[in-house]
């Protein structure tokens, strides 16, 4: 019935696998480094492996702990240095052999940082995974402009969606639902949008916002380069060309924009109704 050997019993125990590794993954906010949380903050301070995007700031690289072993896996979105699913496979090998990582992501993990795909991964891996937020664009570029992102006069709602179009060459009505986005009493803030600029404003327009409604870009918000560009939906799209705007920049968009108020400092302005 016992096929264990006469002598196992007095053999040493087989030795217990290394346990796997924790990752965190980490929010390192919108560029300024003392916009970090304590928590990312410490936890950078004593990590021994980084993971990190191209949009985390020199300014919070400079927070990892001196010591500690660094791996770029940026992505641009034309430029994809590792494939989302290859620094999947990256974290669970690193983490099955007993390294315990920080995953360090632009702006908040879970807003547009694909943080969600990364902790399903680890999860169906059997890898332990815990989140510490950051503050997202969004948040960043409303206080650092002085643009309210909401008002109790002019936006009740808060949307924040993607400019990233599939298909936005062929099919200007893919993806994003237009006749929510162009509702009065909100605003509207979109990530990785300034390639498709013209199609967001043009389709905003065209499903019944007023031309006239305010709308800004920020560009490299809360760093030290930082520019604000306000307009209306309507000019928003020749201003950004004029003035050369490129990624990363947000693009808000409703009547609160046109409460801002610049802090002292200008807040980067370079067009818009506060710099007239
Ligand atoms: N997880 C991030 C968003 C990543 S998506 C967050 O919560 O902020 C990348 C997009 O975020 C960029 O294309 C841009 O639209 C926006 N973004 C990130 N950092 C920014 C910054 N400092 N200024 C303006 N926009 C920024």
């Amino acid at each position: 019935m016992n096929d264990v050997s006469p002598g196992a019993a007095s053999a040493a125990p087989p030795a217990s696998p290394a346990p796997w590794g924790l990752v965190t993954l980490v929010g390192a906010g919108p560029g300024d480094a003392e916009l970090l949380t304590l928590k990312a903050a410490r936890v950078l301070g004593s990590a021994e492996l980084v993971l990190y995007d191209h949009l985390v700031s020199d300014a919070v690289l400079a927070h990892i702990a001196p010591g500690a072993e660094r791996i770029y896996v940026g992505k641009q979105s034309r430029n994809h240095t590792l494939p989302q699913e290859g620094i999947i496979e990256l974290m669970v090998r690193l983490a099955r052999q007993g390294r315990s990582l920080v995953r360090l992501k632009g702006g908040d993990p879970f807003v547009f940082g694909r943080g969600g795909e990364e902790a399903e991964g680890l999860a169906a891996a059997g890898i332990a995974c815990e989140t510490i937020p950051g503050i997202s664009a969004a948040q960043g570029a409303a206080a650092a402009t002085g643009i309210p992102l909401t008002h109790r006069e002019t936006a009740g709602m808060l949307v924040y969606a993607t400019g990233h179009l599939q298909g936005a060459q062929e099919d200007r009505t893919v993806q994003l639902d237009w006749e929510a986005l162009a509702r009065p009493w909100q605003t509207v803030v979109i990530y990785m949008g300034v390639g498709t600029l013209p199609v967001v404003c043009e389709q905003l327009v065209a499903h019944g916002l007023p031309e006239t409604t305010p709308a800004a870009l920020v560009e490299r918000a809360t760093l030290p380069e930082q520019r604000c560009i306000v307009g209306t939906v309507a000019t928003l799209p020749s201003l950004g060309v004029r003035y050369g705007v490129k990624p990363p920049a947000l693009i808000m968009i409703g009547e609160a924009v046109g409460r801002q108020v610049v802090p002292p400092g200008g807040a980067g302005m370079v067009s818009g109704p506060a710099t007239a």
